[in-house]
């Protein structure tokens, strides 16, 4: 650890009207406010700002579906100046904070290189979703962020800056780490005991785990242990991909389709067949209902008749696409689907691109369907979902657990998600305030029974600020689990400076 070299802090800005267009993120929470939004352009600068400020709230894109990234009365510390690539030997790629996931890409690509953990939404800047172990589609194959962060510079509350890489700072046997301050203090921070469902991706609160690594703790903590301002990211050769669209008569055939879609990629990565299938998104029949008919002409696409889904299939091409497609179809003649899919093939970038604008028209269909309620009916209507990931054996069951609950309560909802990695977002399709009352029971109440099969409901988005999250993160890990969290936050930032009020409360 080690003072950050002297910098004086950036000015912090006040005047309304710049403030107004950082004070909400993409879960759109209403009543954000702040003291005045930073723009550093160095670590030093951040450091400063930390050191002055009472309390700080860093943010990136604001693509968080949380609150987490919409200020409550803190200087917000916005990255986006931060913003320098370096490429490292090894395929290694220094990349500072308020890189968005976008321009890292076109950066990697000219090199035909590749960063493989990106969520669906790549305007997300670099240190947003390692603040929030992002994972997106594709991490059944590839995981979340945090396998692919070799090492982090963060500004502490002290405005100290440390250099964590993977592999050099280990917990204790007795259970924490020993961490010594510029200033010669020394702090112990306490390695939480809870342990951590064993699901593909996980985004609720601080990791966990006997001799964890240090940078595991930064790793997923949003922003409440430190500030990223740069971090050392592993990347691969830049893969050439294939898009297909199935159409699914039921949940179990999607689900039958996935599990063997997943049961040729792990064969094709042993060496043995070609379908490298990196991930399957489905999209329910409640999904494709609330898209209007514009996006399925903008597509190319019909609209699939009453009662079936789609499943937006991504391959990877290693040995020739033909080979691929072929092995593909056997896959869906052997699961009764008979109809070819929609397919953009390797290079067609405008073809894959309108596939995953189908995609992306069900969660903005949805919004626009919210915001509508919103003005006709009443103004604390709000998107009522859930993040939830199940252990993969236990998909179908967990698909049945939220068809079962929202339509015992009533409820009209839409299903979609990451399924290759058992992670669905259950959306409640709200007709009246009550309705979000019922879809917020209904979600914890679905909570405790995928926490009961091994699964956790907080996959990939967070805690943030949300009042629900924060209950389904007690839920997740009791109210011990909490404290335990607690004592690794009093240990790192004892003045409570640093994303206040994101996780859990301070008491
Ligand atoms: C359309 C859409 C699709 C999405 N799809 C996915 C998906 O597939 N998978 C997924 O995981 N997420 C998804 N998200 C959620 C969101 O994009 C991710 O959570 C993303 O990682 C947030 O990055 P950001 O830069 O916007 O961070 P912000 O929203 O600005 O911040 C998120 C949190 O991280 C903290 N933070 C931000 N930067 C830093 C930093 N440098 N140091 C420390 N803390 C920091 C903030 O304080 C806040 O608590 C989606 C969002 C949208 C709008």
């Amino acid at each position: 650890m080690r003072p950050p070299a002297a910098a004086d802090a950036p000015p912090i800005e006040t005047r309304a009207d710049l403030l107004q267009s950082f004070l909400s993120d993409a879960a759109h929470v209403p009543g954000g406010f702040a003291a005045g939004i930073a723009f550093p352009k160095s670590a030093g600068e951040v450091a400063a700002l930390v050191t002055s400020a009472r309390r700080v709230l860093p943010i990136g894109a604001q693509s968080s579906l949380t609150g987490g990234a919409t200020p409550r009365g803190e200087v917000v510390i916005s990255t986006r100046a931060l913003t320098d690539v370096t490429r490292l030997p090894g395929q290694m790629v220094r990349v500072g904070a308020g890189v968005a996931l976008a321009v890292l890409q076109r950066v990697l690509a000219a090199d035909a290189l590749y960063y493989p953990p990106v969520p669906t939404y790549d305007g997300a800047f670099i240190g947003g979703t390692i603040a929030t172990n992002a994972a997106g589609a594709a991490t059944f194959k590839y995981g979340s962020a945090r396998r692919w962060v070799e090492a982090l510079s963060v500004v502490l509350a002290d405005g100290s800056l440390i250099e964590v890489r993977r592999g050099d700072v280990a917990a204790s046997l007795e259970g924490w780490f020993e961490l010594e301050y510029p200033s010669g203090a020394s702090v112990r921070v306490p390695v939480p005991t809870y342990v951590m469902p064993a699901v593909a991706k996980l985004s609720a609160g601080y990791f966990a785990s006997p001799g964890m690594d240090l940078i595991d703790l930064f790793i997923g903590s949003e922003g409440t242990l430190g500030i990223v301002t740069a971090a050392t990211l592993r990347v691969i050769p830049l893969p050439r991909r294939c898009v297909a669209l199935v159409t699914c008569d039921s949940d179990s055939q999607a689900a039958a389709v996935t599990v063997a879609l997943r049961r040729e990629a792990t064969s094709s990565w042993r060496g043995e067949g070609a379908l490298d299938v990196s991930a399957v998104e489905f999209m329910d029949s409640r999904a494709l209902a609330v898209v209007v008919d514009e996006a399925f002409a903008r597509a190319g696409v019909a609209r699939p008749a009453r009662g079936a889904g789609l499943l937006l299939v991504q391959i990877e091409i290693t040995c020739g696409e033909d080979n691929a497609l072929r092995q593909m179809d056997a896959v869906l003649h052997a699961c009764g689907i008979h109809a070819d899919p929609v397919v953009a093939l390797p290079g067609d970038e405008r073809g894959a691109s309108r596939l995953f604008e189908l995609r992306e028209a069900v969660p903005a269909s949805l919004n626009t369907m919210i915001a509508a309620a919103k003005l006709r009916v009443h103004p604390d209507i709000e998107k009522t979902a859930g993040d939830l990931i199940v252990p993969f054996e236990r998909l179908e069951e967990s698909l049945a657990l939220y068809r079962e609950t929202f339509e015992g309560c009533g409820l009209e909802y839409a299903l979609w998600g990451h399924v290759s990695d058992g992670n669905m977002h259950p959306n409640v399709v709200p007709r009246s305030l009550e309705d979000v009352h019922r879809g917020k029971a209904a979600i914890l109440d679905i909570a405790r029974r995928v926490v009961a099969m091994g699964g956790a409901p907080l996959a990939e988005h967070g805690v943030g600020r949300s009042a629900l999250k924060q209950q389904l993160l007690r839920e997740l890990y009791g109210e011990r689990g909490i404290e335990e969290m607690r004592a690794v936050k009093r240990a790192l930032d004892p003045d409570w400076k640093l994303a206040p009020g994101v996780l859990f409360p301070e008491r």
